[in-house]
């Protein structure tokens, strides 16, 4: 029998895949356990959308009330030990972000933060950001990425302390294609693409991945979501990679059909691939004192009628939820797409939308401050009356005539609305000019993915571990029905270190 060495170009401890939070993560706890490791970016540039988040990391002060709460938002999706184990490290989280800070002096800052929904626990939560960096330029450092916030600070952290330790060698453009194993299906190493063709690296220890998720596969979204398309927001590197490669190991996959997203414009170049978010406006608890503000805009799908609160209580993780309806008796989906409606008064309110992307080859859309140049590229369209409106949105125009007044009577009255916004949220539409732009669901991350223990070590369908397989960060997100903002990050974090600890303390295999 061939020796191993002899199937493989090389050899290391430890095989990364993903060079977002998560693979970081995973990395720095095997190389702190003594491992070489090798991480592998399929993208010419690190970050994946890790890069591009707010980087809201979620803590908690209460396990106990933690888990209540992520019981209640998990809706039985995900077995409860992997729930109690994570409520407890997220208590444990501060004091290893602080340590990770330390790499460059990153002043971190706690947020008080309760959870999205007044349910059980839901104020057992704290938000870390990593607020600055000494001596950091963003725009210098990582060129070709936008954050939305403190995203890019908190990849800063990370990157300097994979710079720091010798043990770990990052090689970007090197996409991992396929996962080597033995007869036993024990995973031995990995195919990569690299510029000189195909190269098989093997692994004494295992293979954690930590490749995100589908957010930019068109194929795969169509197989496990009823409506299309969805756009991605942030990044082309995260095809479900992962998912292929563990399935033909016997992997099982869970919650596929819950993704993190809202709704969004497209951009009327179709070079420009992204869809591009509308504007984060403060989310709010229901049942809470809370100050939600005005948002300018109200959505009418195909009929002319609303269909949604469009400021939902976390707006930017369900607000495309309502789009997903399907009219068995008109066989269309009347919101695919919609139209997000504002007048003159609101144009002038706020940029309505704005981009956040990580990619090497197409440069962040820079959304106007008065709406105006997009209303010159045709992604917004002028109207002078509502006549007008309805007809180049192709909806029924007396219908979009009542919309406006029942919007503009609740706007005034403050009624209860049929969809529950809140009346702090209402702007009413005035006089004209109108403007409107088609809105479709924009994925910023998905939630489905591999199932795993809570080792991180990936399962097949009969609970069975496949041996020296890890995954890490939102490839195996536990969020199966009600997302917990700032928790997939937290994920990345605790999945990574977890991952890389146990990896490290596989036997290593013979050469
Ligand atoms: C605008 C925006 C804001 C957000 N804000 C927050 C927030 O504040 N808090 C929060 O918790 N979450 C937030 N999220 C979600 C969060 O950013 C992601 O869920 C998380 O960063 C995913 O991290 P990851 O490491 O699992 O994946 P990624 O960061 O996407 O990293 C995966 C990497 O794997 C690479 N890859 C893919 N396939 C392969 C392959 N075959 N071989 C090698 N490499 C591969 C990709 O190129 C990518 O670099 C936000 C998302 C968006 C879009």
């Amino acid at each position: 029998m061939a020796r191993r060495a002899e199937k493989f170009d090389e050899i290391t401890d430890v095989i990364v895949a993903g060079y977002g939070f998560a693979g970081a993560a995973a990395a720095i706890a095997a190389a702190d356990a003594g491992k070489r490791v090798l991480l592998l970016e399929k993208m010419a540039v690190p970050g994946g959308i890790s890069i591009c988040s707010g980087g809201g990391m979620r803590v908690a002060t209460d396990a106990d009330k933690a888990l209540a709460y992520l019981r209640a938002t998990n809706a039985g999706s995900v077995p409860d030990e992997l729930l109690a184990a994570f409520a407890v490290e997220l208590t444990r989280l501060p004091g290893e972000l602080a340590a990770l800070a330390a790499i460059n002096g990153a002043k971190l800052t706690t947020l008080d933060r309760p959870a999205s929904y007044a349910l059980a626990g839901h104020d057992a939560f704290q938000f870390i950001e990593v607020e600055s960096v000494p001596d950091f330029d963003a725009s210098t450092e990582y060129p070709n990425a936008t954050s939305l916030r403190a995203g890019i600070n908190a990849f800063k952290v990370l990157d300097d302390n994979v710079r720091a330790r010798d043990r770990i060698e990052v090689r970007l453009s090197s996409p991992v294609e396929r996962l080597v194993h033995g007869d036993a299906g024990e995973i031995l190493g990995v195919e990569v693409r690299t510029a000189n063709g195909s190269r098989r690296i093997g692994t004494r220890h295992g293979v954690i991945l930590a490749c995100g998720g589908f957010e930019s596969d068109a194929v795969m979204q169509r197989q496990f979501w009823q409506f299309y398309p969805v756009l991605p927001a942030a990044t082309r590197g995260n095809t479900g990679d992962g998912i292929r490669m563990a399935q033909v190991l016997g992997a099982d996959i869970w919650h596929m059909w819950h993704f993190h997203g809202s709704y969004g414009f497209r951009h009327t170049d179709p070079a420009y691939v992204f869809g591009i978010r509308t504007k984060k406006l403060p989310d709010w608890v229901p049942g809470l004192p809370s100050a939600p503000v005005r948002m300018s805009w109200i959505l009418v799908d195909q009929t002319g009628r609303r269909f949604m609160n469009e400021y939902e209580p976390y707006a930017h993780d369900t607000g495309h939820r309502a789009f997903d309806r399907f009219d068995a008796t008109t066989t269309r989906f009347p919101a695919m797409p919609a139209y997000l409606v504002f007048d003159e008064a609101g144009r002038r309110m706020y940029p309505v939308a704005k981009s956040f992307i990580n990619d090497p080859e197409i440069k962040t859309y820079d959304w106007s401050q008065d709406n105006l140049r997009e209303v010159g590229l045709g992604i917004l369209k002028r109207a002078e009356s509502i006549a007008e409106l309805a007809r180049l949105m192709k909806v029924p125009e007396p219908a979009l005539a009542e919309t406006f007044v029942r919007w503009n009577r609740e706007c005034t009255d403050n009624s209860v609305d049929d969809f529950g916004r809140p009346a702090a949220t209402r702007v009413p539409l005035g006089s004209p000019p109108y403007y409107f732009g088609e809105v479709w669901p924009v994925v910023s991350n998905t939630q489905g993915g591999l199932v795993h223990d809570v080792g991180q070590r990936v399962r097949n369908p009969f609970g069975e571990v496949i041996p020296r397989l890890y995954v890490a960060g939102e490839l195996g997100s536990i969020w199966g029905f009600l997302y917990l903002a700032g928790g997939n990050l937290a994920e990345c974090f605790i999945s990574g270190r977890i991952a890389g600890g146990n990896v490290a303390a596989e036997t290593a295999l013979a050469p």
